[in-house]
């Protein structure tokens, strides 16, 4: 009986990973077409000015809208984007959608400052990547000053001198960089005073214990005054609540970006946001 029953579990868990190895392949089979049956799109969430709580910026993040899945997450769908080797497709996809946008936006009069892009580790591999970058924005009628590049710390550490040399490149042809997700990576205080960043981007891991973690606000503190230092302003992100909100103001940080603003919306309801806030903040 033993013998039977290790054998039936033997056969579920084989029939369990069949099931997976074939979803799996449905998904990467999907993922292939989604671009080109746009399926992708852009969510906007807004970054916030603590000096005057006024609208500095958005961060553009994508979605997979699947006709039977619903909304995906890109945290499913970019490693596998990536494993196929068509996430460069997908950056570049996301680099024109948002600088049309940040035009439309702009001649529609809606004041947004400028978005912000992520890049994948996989899209550094691509020689001229800066060139790239550049005619994309440039053929998208957008001014340069009008986009942010997001690069995780653990990617720009990945590579650092390829990183700098890359940075170096942006910088000079007037693009700003944004370090994502800092404090997850392992830079080096000599790697960090040599990249030329506009913005360091405090990761979600250190606000949420804000204000009652003693070593979290020292962090958050002490990301700041580095940033005073080396010039970069300072974002927080994953900022949920009003005491989070206070004592990240308090610490000098420059914006905040998180659910207690907005979450990540589709454009037309992210403009609608933005002419609310404008209302409310001109009628008080
Ligand atoms: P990220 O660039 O660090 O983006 C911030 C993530 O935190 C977003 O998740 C956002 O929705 C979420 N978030 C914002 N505020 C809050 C908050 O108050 N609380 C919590 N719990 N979460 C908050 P999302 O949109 O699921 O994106 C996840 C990651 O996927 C991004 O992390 C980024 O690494 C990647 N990603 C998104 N869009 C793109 C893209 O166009 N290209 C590439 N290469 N990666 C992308
Ligand atoms: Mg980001
Ligand atoms: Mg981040
Ligand atoms: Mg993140």
């Amino acid at each position: 009986a033993a013998k039977a029953a290790g054998r039936n579990t033997f056969r579920f868990y084989d029939e369990a990973m069949n099931r997976h190895a074939i979803q799996r392949l449905a998904l990467e089979s999907d993922l292939r077409r989604a671009l080109g049956r746009n399926q992708l799109e852009l969510f906007y969430q807004p970054q916030i000015r603590t000096i005057d709580n006024g609208l500095a910026g958005v961060e553009a993040l994508m979605r997979w809208r699947h006709p039977e899945r619903g909304l995906i997450s890109p945290v499913e769908f970019i490693p596998v984007a990536e494993e196929l080797g068509i996430i460069s497709e997908l950056g570049r996809w996301a680099l024109q959608k948002a600088s049309r946008q940040i035009v439309a936006w702009r001649q529609q009069g809606l004041p947004v400052p400028r978005v912000a892009v992520n890049l994948s580790p996989r899209q550094f591999d691509a020689p001229n990547l800066a060139d790239r970058i550049e005619e994309i924005i440039t053929a998208a009628g957008a001014d340069k000053s009008w986009l942010e590049l997001e690069i995780t710390e653990s990617t720009a550490m990945q590579q650092p001198e390829r990183f700098i040399q890359i940075l170096r490149q942006l910088r000079q042809r007037g693009l700003q960089v944004a370090m994502d997700d800092f404090g997850t990576g392992h830079s080096s205080l000599a790697m960090l005073c040599a990249m030329p960043l506009s913005v360091l981007k405090l990761d979600r891991s250190f606000v949420e214990q804000l204000p009652d973690s003693e070593t979290d606000v020292a962090v958050a503190g002490a990301v700041v005054s580095l940033a005073r230092q080396l010039r970069p302003a300072v974002v927080a992100e994953g900022v949920e609540t009003l005491a989070q909100q206070r004592c990240l103001a308090s610490l000098g940080c420059d914006m905040l970006q998180g659910y207690l603003y907005s979450r990540p919306l589709p454009a037309a309801e992210f403009e609608t946001w933005v002419r609310n806030r404008l209302a409310e903040r001109s009628s008080t």
